[in-house]
């Protein structure tokens, strides 16, 4: 299966991927963690796509295109992934449409308001990705992580001023995306609002359909 999770900042992409993946054993790939390690390793691509992180703007798309299909093309990607994160414009999805047929996109759906409460809240795992939020999903101990025992952080962008930025962006840049992906018949929109256990579900339906 190759699926697509799309939906605003903070809908639960990464958490529905991470779950996903599990569940039919392909890698999920997340673009926003690609960035976020080439950012904390200061590579020339982390260094040429931090300031439009930290601002809560899409990287260049000739950056992100090349660098996702290169990841794609990766051994372990070869009987499927959970795209999370990409395509976020027309231009990316275009370049993914020539690389790769997709099965399905689910498309997640919330709330604004909501989207802000779970971005403010969240603490991520600098070494293995791992995603909390202070309230809904917190780790066993107190800013650790479950997994693999680092300190969490939260994410630079993930102050409310930055996350409605990045809301806004996704408005206006990524939603367009649901129209391509309805035409090919293959959009599942999922209302992302429950446990995170409910949505699962939620998806798992939507993808039977
Ligand atoms: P995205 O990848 O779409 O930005 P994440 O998966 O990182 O979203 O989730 C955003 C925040 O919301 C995280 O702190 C996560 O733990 C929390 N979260 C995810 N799904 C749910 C849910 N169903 N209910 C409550 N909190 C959730
Ligand atoms: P979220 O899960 O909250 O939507 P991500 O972790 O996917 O956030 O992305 C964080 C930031 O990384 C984005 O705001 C953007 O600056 C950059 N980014 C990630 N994926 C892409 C992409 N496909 N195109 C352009 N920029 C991207
Ligand atoms: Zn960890």
């Amino acid at each position: 299966m190759r699926i697509i999770m799309l939906g605003p900042p903070g809908a639960g992409k990464g958490t529905q991927a991470v779950k996903l993946a599990e569940r039919l054993g392909v890698p999920h790939i997340s673009t926003g963690d690609i960035l976020r390690h080439e950012v904390a390793k200061k590579t020339k691509l982390g260094q040429a796509a931090h300031k439009y992180m930290a601002a809560g703007k899409l990287v260049p798309d000739d950056l992100v295109i090349e660098m996702t299909l290169k990841r794609l093309k990766a051994p372990d990607a070869r009987k499927g992934f959970i795209l999370d994160g990409y395509p976020r414009t027309l231009p990316q999805a275009q370049a993914l449409d020539k690389a790769a047929k997709i099965d399905a996109v689910v498309n997640l759906f919330l709330d604004p308001e909501d989207l802000v409460k779970r971005s403010t809240g969240r603490w991520v795992c600098p070494n293995c990705d791992a995603v909390y939020h202070v309230l809904t999903n917190p780790p066993a101990k107190r800013g650790v992580c479950d997994k693999c025992g680092s300190a969490l952080v939260q994410r630079e962008d993930d102050t409310e001023k930055v996350v409605r930025a990045r809301i806004r962006t996704y408005d206006d840049l990524t939603e367009p995306l649901a129209a391509h992906y309805r035409a090919k018949g293959i959009l599942r929109d999922v209302y992302a609002s429950g446990h995170i256990e409910e949505v699962h579900q939620r998806i798992l339906e939507a993808l039977r359909k």
